[in-house]
């Protein structure tokens, strides 16, 4: 395990994994279950995109979006409230942004910038700043491979994309949404090719990941394979 720090009493988790694998659900199930605190470290990408957008900023231009990015941070503009087993509350500019970051727009926004590399050392300190001691769920791209590479239990969660897009239709249908699951399948498979290509952090499973296929699996059965997981890495210690 890691040489960089202390021995952590309580393991960091990573999930990491596609676009509407459903790590999102699990993430939070698993951290109820363990008492731990979640990261949906997604939702900061996602405000990166929309702090673009509310500042005038074109998401395609990469030198202001990180310039912009790296103010953010810096200022501290840009917060997460992680909570334990609850969505978090992202806020820019003090004010509670949570709800706009789930539109299809800010899901492709979220995936451009997330490719540009100053973005993603922008928020890496923030992520790391939620984990350090363990007890943490983490979910994202790269919590396994950059974030956490030392993490303790490291799943990489997957699906069919017509299960993922299916998954994610239903939730934009019940939010009210009217994006067909057409539409949803084309942006899950351009968004996870996008997140698979970038250079820098490419969405990947670590080496020592244990890869979960969700497919024909519940959530139930997801959450319970890794929560045993984490409870034996305690008991291992
Ligand atoms: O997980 P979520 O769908 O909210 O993520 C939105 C986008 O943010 C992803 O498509 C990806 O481009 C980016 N992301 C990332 N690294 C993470 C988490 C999310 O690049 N750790």
């Amino acid at each position: 395990m890691s040489t960089t720090h202390a021995r952590r009493a309580r393991p960091v988790v990573a999930i990491d994994g596609p676009a509407g694998a459903g790590k999102s659900t699990v993430a939070r199930e698993v951290a109820r279950s363990l008492g731990y605190v979640l990261v949906d470290t997604g939702a900061l990408y996602r405000a990166v995109a929309l702090a673009a957008q509310l500042r005038g900023v074109s998401r395609d231009d990469r030198q202001a979006v990180e310039n912009m990015c790296v103010a953010l941070v810096r200022d501290g503009s840009l917060s997460m409230e992680a909570g334990a087993g609850a969505a978090p509350v992202v806020k820019i500019d003090a004010i509670a942004r949570t709800d706009e970051l789930r539109t299809p727009d800010i899901s492709q926004g979220a995936s451009v910038v997330s490719r540009y590399p100053l973005v993603r050392e922008a928020l890496l300190d923030l992520q790391r700043s939620f984990g350090r001691d363990g007890g943490v769920v983490l979910e994202g791209r790269d919590i396994g491979t950059v974030v956490f590479p030392d993490a303790e239990v490291k799943f990489f969660l997957t699906a069919t994309d017509e299960e993922r897009a299916r998954r994610r239709h239903g939730e934009l249908v019940e939010r009210g949404d009217h994006s067909t699951f057409d539409s949803v399948l084309a942006e899950v498979r351009e968004r996870d090719a996008r997140d698979a290509a970038r250079d820098v952090a490419p969405m990947r499973p670590a080496d020592d990941a244990i890869l979960l296929d969700s497919s024909r699996l519940s959530i139930d059965e997801v959450v319970a394979i890794i929560t045993e997981r984490a409870r034996a890495s305690v008991r291992a210690e």
